[in-house]
């Protein structure tokens, strides 16, 4: 038999156990219909492990992390921050890829959305550098490097190859001139040099949110610095409807994370009506990006089985939970997408 694929699963705090529950429910039916080779280690990340270890990411679970081929994982609360950064740094994820569209039968802001948002992962402000002045003058650091505009366009021109072939930088490089400059122009030089076939257009921030609420549609793949695709990836999930919907990927050369987007959402933990969907399709996401990476068929036919079967609930609109204007419980919303997953 071929060797396993070892996915770490991190099922996080607030409704993530739940959503995790739920997911992995779906993970054995497809293993069995499938007999795929998977070697699950479920790892304690997050608050629970803060304050049971002294740690949001132990070293215990992060050898486990180390050695997996992908990462599941749930919200995490209060400590997400930490742990966020610990693995993307840690593994290199330098791409944050969010794909924001709307599901049939789903109520949304706008119908016409249908984009991927390309998020630089390492740099810009998030390096977190940050420093007092005398005088009461706060100063933060803003990092952007031609190699990591480099990568993060590769990526993004490969999704955009694709997809409609078009791409848009998204920038603020009539402010910032060096670094949103450097980014721009690294776009458009990878853009000539390696995919003429993609068109490349440009847009300032602001405008880019106005018109992610007016003209979606005008939008196909969004490649932008990190500040700026962390506020327009989480409009775009709410243009769309239900936050409850969005999958997301941590993406580096070798290792990738899927997780939903949503948090922990500790308003409603524990009542059993959290919605499982973003984490369903964080799972799908995996599988595929797992196949596709060692050719291997039945992980991506697997992958492509649970969007199916999410998307199909979706649309019957029958067992939908809460967020979704339904009144279902994530168990049986769960019970609905196996019981689409064919035998
Ligand atoms: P964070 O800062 O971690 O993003 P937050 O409280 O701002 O946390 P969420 O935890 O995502 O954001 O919750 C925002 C709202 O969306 C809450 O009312 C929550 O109940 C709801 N929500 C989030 N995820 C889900 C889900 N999977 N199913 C149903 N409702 C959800």
């Amino acid at each position: 038999m071929s060797t396993p694929y070892r996915i770490a699963v991190i099922e996080g705090d607030g409704i993530g156990p739940e959503i995790t529950l739920a997911t992995l429910n779906v993970l054995e039916k497809l293993r069995r219909r499938y007999n795929l080779n998977i070697d699950l280690v479920k790892v304690e990340v997050g608050d629970r492990a803060l304050a049971k270890f002294g740690s949001a990411v132990p070293e215990e679970s992060w050898k486990i992390i180390e050695l997996s081929d992908a990462i599941l994982k749930g919200p995490v609360g209060e400590s997400a921050g930490d742990v966020v950064v610990k693995i993307r740094r840690g593994l290199d994820l330098y791409a944050n890829i969010r794909p924001a569209k709307v599901y049939p039968g789903v109520r949304a802001l706008r119908n016409n959305v249908d984009l991927v948002i390309v998020r630089e992962n390492t740099e810009d402000v998030y390096v977190r550098a940050e420093y007092m002045l005398p005088e009461d003058v706060a100063v933060a650091l803003r990092v952007i490097s031609r190699r990591a505009c480099r990568r993060i366009s590769k990526i993004a021109f490969e999704i955009a190859h694709k997809r409609k072939k078009h791409l848009t930088v998204v920038h603020k490089a009539n402010v910032l001139s060096l670094s949103d400059g450097l980014f721009r122009d690294a776009v458009y030089e990878m853009g000539r040099t390696m995919y003429p076939d993609v068109t490349v257009n440009e847009m300032y921030v602001d405008a880019a949110v106005m018109d992610l609420v007016r003209r979606p549609e005008l939008f196909d793949v969004i490649v932008t610095t990190n500040l700026y695709g962390d506020i327009l990836s989480d409009l775009a999930a709410y243009v769309t409807g239900s936050i409850g919907l969005a999958a997301s990927a941590n993406i580096g050369d070798n290792k990738a994370m899927f997780e939903p987007i949503h948090g922990a959402a500790f308003d409603i933990a524990g009542k059993g009506i959290a919605n499982p969907a973003a984490m369903m399709l964080s799972l799908s996401w995996l599988f595929k990006w797992l196949g596709e990476k060692r050719g291997d068929h039945s992980m991506l036919i697997a992958g492509k089985e649970v969007e199916n079967a999410v998307i199909a609930t979706l649309s019957k609109g029958e067992r939908l939970t809460p967020d979704l204007g339904g009144s279902s419980s994530t168990q049986e919303f769960t019970e609905a997408v196996i019981s689409k997953i064919s035998l």
